[in-house]
């Protein structure tokens, strides 16, 4: 594509696009082809960021007064506009992220539903009246926005993360400064563009792009109050360290090494479809990605055989293809991560049954593609079955009872996603019971959440909050309780209960 082609997309502060301070810039290429410039992008710096909050800040004043069905209708407007948009942003989506067409249109509809379901919190918003213990005295709970959110976004969901956060954000009434992916940055101007159009005031909704640099004064001025973040562990703890000393509301959604149960009374059909669904849909770069599948050793190479012979057989490529099933890792990094860890695993001892290589030439050439891999006969301590690799390796693990197949289940530092085959209602049970993760499926994949339940893990996959769902609002407000008098004298809580 010719260079003059090209266009250079800028931040979004306080209503108008405008070039970074920095006057640097970076490239936005696609994974499957790198010769393909998608767009030229804002390589922000602190003082884009301070400007950023500074709108927002601004904004929140008005903003915040706006009755919250009136915020709503802004949002149900853009939501409407999703729609119309959708195929186009799909395919921007899977030309800058990589992941095939048929999963780019998943990621906008996820931002679809999210947006329609919260736009619905507009009218409700619940807080709870309750009887004072007093005569003459009402006692009720609202939420209250917080104040400005930085929102810092990975690039494996470009639009659905970014929803999950800000529409929740908007509803409740606080502003935004939203810092995207530098892999995906196209799918956030889309998102913001969408906002904006549907009538978002200016300074309520900021986006800064750029890396390290722009993250992390969002996590440190004094004027953010919520920071709310999905990425790796690694940079969510620094995170959470950067925002302690303001004392800031912080949400962090991070790493996966999500198990699938297959127990030998399973649907081993289903078993397949579901493993070769979860682990290597969007390449394996899901953090609820199946990357852990523990089988009963009396199943163990029945599932082991059919299970490769169709991982083996994907036919991985461009996403925009329709006839690909898996497309590429998302950058060259994420693709380097990979084969390191298919060289760890092998020097692990595990074997991989399939794939185990970058895949070259021809229509691989100048992408960052890889092979679906399984690794099989492999031991739950080994470092592939602990760590997040992102990417399409599963590693199989051959276990004795469902007691077994649950400790392993625990046995990693994460905690997000696990799921269980059976046809036993009690061992469903009991797996929904002890395995402890954020979410639990049965008889489907680890990957698969609707918007309108809470979506989070536990141990080092996050830390207590949760997206989504009614949950999603507890984020992004404050409760205060009111407590109205009307009695003309003194009343006092726990002191005056002898006279009522
Ligand atoms: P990442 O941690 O490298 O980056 C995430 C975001 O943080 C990016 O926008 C990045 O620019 C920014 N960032 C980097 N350094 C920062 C700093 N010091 N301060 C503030 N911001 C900073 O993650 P990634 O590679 O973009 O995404 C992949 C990771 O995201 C995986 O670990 C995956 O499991 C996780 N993820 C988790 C969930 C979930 O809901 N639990 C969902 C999707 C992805």
């Amino acid at each position: 594509m010719a260079v003059s082609s090209i266009t250079t997309h800028r931040n979004f502060i306080n209503g108008e696009w405008v070039a970074s301070a920095s006057g640097k810039t970076f490239e936005n290429r696609n994974p499957a082809n790198t010769d393909d410039l998608i767009g030229v992008f804002q390589d922000s710096n602190t003082a884009d960021v301070d400007r950023a909050i500074a709108a927002a800040e601004h904004a929140y004043e008005d903003w915040r007064l706006v009755p919250a069905p009136k915020r709503a209708e802004i949002l149900f407007r853009a939501a409407a506009m999703l729609v119309e948009r959708k195929e186009q942003f799909a395919r921007d989506m899977t030309r800058e992220m990589g992941k095939v067409l048929n999963e780019t249109r998943g990621d906008v509809q996820e931002a679809i539903d999210m947006t329609y379901y919260i736009a619905g919190e507009g009218r409700r918003m619940f807080g709870q009246t309750v009887p004072s213990e007093l005569r003459n005295k009402f006692a009720m709970s609202v939420r209250q926005p917080l104040g400005v959110c930085s929102i810092i976004t990975p690039w494996n969901f470009p639009m659905a993360i970014p929803s999950w956060k800000m529409i929740p954000a908007l509803v409740c009434g606080n502003t935004i400064v939203f810092k995207p992916s530098s892999n995906t940055p196209l799918s956030a101007l889309n998102f913001v563009s969408v906002l904006t159009e549907a009538g978002i005031p200016k300074g309520v909704v900021n986006m800064v792009t750029g890396d390290a640099e722009v993250g992390t004064p969002m996590t440190t001025d004094e004027r953010v109050k919520v920071v709310s973040f999905t990425g790796s562990t690694r940079v969510g703890r620094l995170v959470n360290q950067a925002a302690a000393p303001t004392f800031k509301k912080v949400h962090l959604e991070m790493g996966g090494k999500n198990v699938v149960m297959i127990m030998d009374d399973a649907n081993l059909e289903l078993a397949v479809d579901g493993c070769l669904w979860g682990g290597f849909g969007t390449s394996g770069q899901r953090c609820t990605a199946a990357s852990r599948v523990v089988v009963h050793e009396k199943v163990y190479r029945k599932f082991v055989d059919a299970f490769v012979t169709r991982a083996k057989a994907l036919v991985v490529g461009d996403g925009l293809d329709p006839k690909t099933e898996m497309g590429p890792s998302n950058s060259d990094t994420q693709l380097q991560t990979v084969m390191r860890y298919v060289k760890i695993g092998q020097d692990e001892g595990a074997k991989a049954a399939t794939g185990g290589r970058r895949l070259e030439g021809g229509a691989y050439a100048k992408g960052h593609f890889h092979e679906p891999t399984v690794f099989v006969d492999v031991d739950a301590k080994m470092r592939i079955a602990r760590e997040e690799i992102f990417g399409p390796v599963v590693s199989v693990i051959p276990c004795k009872s469902l007691e077994e197949a649950i400790a392993i289940g625990n046995g990693v530092e994460y905690g997000l996603s696990a799921s269980i085959y059976t046809q036993d209602i009690n061992r469903a049970f009991q797996a929904m019971r002890d395995v402890y993760t954020g979410i639990f499926y049965v008889n489907a994949p680890t990957i698969g959440a609707e918007v309108h339940l809470p979506f989070g893990g536990t141990k080092h996959t996050g830390n207590g909050h949760r997206e989504a769902g009614i949950a999603a609002l507890e984020v992004f407000s404050e409760w205060k309780s009111v407590y109205i008098d009307f009695s003309g004298k003194l009343q006092r809580a726990q002191i005056d209960v002898e006279q009522v």
